[in-house]
């Protein structure tokens, strides 16, 4: 299963500009139900060179971690023994 997160905005907040997409990033999550790949659309500003990145991923998956929040919860609470 493959989800992709991209920026809800199409043109630049700055100038209006469009968009172009600057770099894509695939990237495995293992969850509680199974694994899924994210890929993670970032979008860039030709003008301005600011990079505009999807926010819903990091929401979900802390950077340069692959396995969700959900998972590390879960990991944690059993290592600790202490329900959530
Ligand atoms: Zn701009």
């Amino acid at each position: 299963m493959t989800f992709t997160f991209t920026s809800p905005l199409s043109s630049c907040p700055e100038c209006g500009r469009r968009l172009v997409v600057y770099k894509t990033v695939t990237r495995k999550v293992r969850t509680t139900n199974g694994e899924f790949t994210a890929v993670h659309r970032m979008m860039t500003c030709r003008f301005h060179r600011k990079i505009i990145r999807p926010d819903a991923l990091d929401s979900l998956v802390s950077p340069y971690c692959t396995y969700s929040n959900e998972v590390m919860i879960i990991r944690f609470t059993a290592r600790f023994d202490i329900s959530p």
